[in-house]
């Protein structure tokens, strides 16, 4: 681990006694925080305003009982969380998470991570997060209608549009928003398009917020390579996970001339040579609901590796598009070994601590979540905008936007780790600019 700045530290000790086993959120605040010590010394007013230890405490946190009925009538009960982390840029804005493995900890990680992502952006947005233990995997329409209902029913008067807009992740996609978005309306009888995003286009979504996510990252990823004066064509990628950011991961890199050869789900991973056949994958994922082992039905020279590691597939880059934690040491190791040259992080941490030093050691080219996946907080933004004007943007207009958004969060990485002594660590850059952002607001509103 890098050596922490002592004042810094001590902060840090104190987030891990008050929060006690929240291992992951530990792991977030750790691997900020230790970008921040020359901080301090530029800004000695931080210091002063106790802003670290004042950005470490959620404003709100709010905990409550999610019970309902399934299709066989019977009564289930999950949690449900929402963390309200730090509002002094605008709104609380990030996803909800609909995964067993929730708990407060990782919706605390995830929350952290958001206050700093929301600001690289420059748009007007805090940080939050949100989830529940229910685990959508083979439940009905009916049981996830009814579990997003009663969700509802409890988070609508928490959110609004100028307070806490939510949205997608893990697990919550466009179905779930509609019924979130139906019983919101239901119950507050207002059509307040702003109250959440990743809407269907029909009522109030925008053109590019299903695709934003991986399309960002891979144009992140697109920067960082320009910056060492290369591209996507003919490099052979590998993109982990088959959801929302991995799909849309591996059709923009196809169409920038990479090849896709792996994809995952939490069985296994595919491994097709000739590169991943989008369409198929799409109707096997999106439409139909599928295991991506089904895959290999329909492309009978590709391989479906069940419990395998998917980083010992040789690559150029790797865009882990999954979950937390999913890259540990020896898998970076490998990476590297095997020739990888870039990592842009669709997913949030999913690399761990020992994984991160190992690509910085090697110099190569490494995006970390906070900023290479900004693109789809960036592009929910875009939409509370289009909401606000009752308008609607082009694909190519908001793509444009998209695209123009990214290279800015990748100039002000790269710049900022240049400003404060490591030329090429994006994990500095990243971090400092968007504290920086969120410490000088945070100043200006005085001790609220
Ligand atoms: P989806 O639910 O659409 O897809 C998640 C994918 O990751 C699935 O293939 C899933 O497999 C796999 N996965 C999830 N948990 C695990 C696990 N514990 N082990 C192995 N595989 C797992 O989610 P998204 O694509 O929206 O999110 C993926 C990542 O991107 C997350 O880290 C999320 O926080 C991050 N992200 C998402 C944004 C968005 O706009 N959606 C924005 C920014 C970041 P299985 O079906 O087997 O569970």
């Amino acid at each position: 681990m890098p050596r922490m700045d002592e004042k810094v530290e001590t902060i840090y000790h104190d987030v891990v006694s008050r929060n006690p086993g929240e291992t992951e959120f530990h792991q977030a605040t750790r691997e900020v925080l230790e970008s921040l010590g020359p901080v301090l010394v530029k800004h000695p007013e931080f210091t002063g305003h106790k802003i670290i230890e004042r950005i470490c405490e959620p404003e709100r946190q709010i905990i409550f009982r999610v019970p309902w009925r399934d299709d066989k009538g019977e009564v289930q009960i999950n949690r449900g969380f929402r963390v309200e982390f730090n509002s002094a840029l605008g709104p609380y804005k990030g996803g909800l998470r609909f995964h067993p493995s929730v708990y407060l900890g990782i919706v605390k990680f995830l929350g952290f991570e958001q206050i700093f992502k929301n600001a690289l952006t420059g748009l007007p947005i805090g940080g939050g997060k949100g989830g529940s233990d229910f685990d959508p995997k083979g439940k009905s329409n009916d049981d996830i209608m009814s579990f997003c209902q009663s969700f509802m029913n409890e988070l609508y008067r928490h959110i609004g549009q100028y307070t806490d807009v939510p949205a997608g992740d893990i697990g919550v996609g466009g179905r779930e928003i509609g019924f979130m978005f139906g019983q919101y309306k239901r119950i507050t009888n207002r059509w307040e398009s702003g109250v959440l995003t990743g809407k269907g286009l029909d009522w109030g979504g925008s053109l590019v917020r299903t695709e934003a996510t991986g399309y960002g990252a891979v144009f992140f990823v697109e920067e960082m390579l320009k910056a060492r004066k290369d591209t996507f064509e003919g490099k052979i990628c590998s993109v982990s996970g088959s959801g929302n950011v991995a799909i849309y991961t591996i059709e923009k890199i196809h169409q920038l001339g990479g090849k896709v050869v792996t994809c995952s789900d939490s069985n296994g991973y595919i491994y097709d040579e000739k590169g991943i056949d989008l369409q198929l994958m799409q109707q096997l994922k999106e439409v139909e609901r599928r295991r991506i082992k089904d895959y290999v039905q329909y492309r009978k020279h590709a391989k479906y590796v069940a419990k395998g590691n998917i980083w010992e597939v040789p690559c150029q880059v790797a865009m882990p598009s999954a979950t937390q934690n999913e890259i540990n040491g020896s898998d970076a190791a490998k990476l590297v070994k095997n020739g990888c040259i870039a990592v842009g992080e669709g997913a949030n941490m999913p690399t761990t601590p020992e994984g991160v030093k190992i690509f910085l050691e090697a110099q190569i080219a490494y995006g970390p979540g906070k900023a290479a996946n900004a693109g789809g907080v960036a592009t929910s933004a875009l939409e509370m905008q289009q909401n606000a004007q009752r308008d609607s943007w082009t694909f190519e207009h908001t793509e444009k936007r998209l695209q123009e958004i990214m290279k800015n969060i990748h100039e002000l990485c790269y710049e900022t780790a240049i400003e404060y002594g490591t030329p090429g660590n994006y994990v500095n850059g990243a971090n400092i600019a968007g504290f920086i952002r969120v410490a000088k607001a945070m100043v200006a509103l005085g001790v609220v």
